[in-house]
């Protein structure tokens, strides 16, 4: 069954709140300590049936065009509250994840759902919103921690790569 779902700009993403940080928390430090290797990504999205996506092990298997690449300036809440990064991300994901029943899913995204989505994809593979802009877009002391290995992580960050779906009949 396929989940087809697009937004505009007003969404907001469950980091938003320290609730849903703390619960995100506690997932990977259960998936941590029990041996499960699952990566899991919330959505608040209000116009789902149940408001929200948990997508588990989500892949993007589609990525609009590179020339339509939007603009965002973010935050982070692993970085100092006062650090942004004004960065590129995909206009339009098509996802596919599991859900709690294990079923496979598939999802669209745009607008500030896909640009969370993205991000938080990032720290599933070690990429933060530093590794996207340049050493001299920091400051000083960020710069100091950043250098090194920072090209190599820039590169990371930048790859566009395309998962491709599973088999589900
Ligand atoms: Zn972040």
């Amino acid at each position: 069954m396929d989940l087809q779902l697009n937004n505009g700009e007003d969404l907001c993403f469950f980091f938003t709140t320290l609730d849903w940080f703390l619960w995100f928390v506690c997932t990977h430090a259960f998936s941590s300590f029990s041996g499960i290797d699952a990566s899991i990504i919330f959505l608040d999205h209000p116009n789902s049936i149940d408001g929200e996506i948990v997508m588990i092990n989500p892949r993007i298997i589609n990525r609009s065009r590179e020339l339509d690449m939007k603009v965002w300036t973010e935050e982070c809440l692993v970085l100092p509250p006062t650090f942004r990064a004004t960065l590129l991300r995909d206009a339009v994901v098509t996802v596919e994840y599991q859900n709690f029943d294990g079923d496979f899913r598939q999802i669209t995204l745009d607008g500030e759902l896909a640009r969370a989505f993205q991000h938080e994809l990032d720290h599933d593979r070690g990429v933060l919103i530093v590794d996207h802009i340049g050493l001299d877009e920091m400051d000083p002391r960020m710069r100091f921690i950043e250098h090194i290995d920072h090209d190599q992580k820039m590169e990371k960050a930048f790859t566009r790569f395309i998962s491709d779906p599973f088999e589900t009949s």
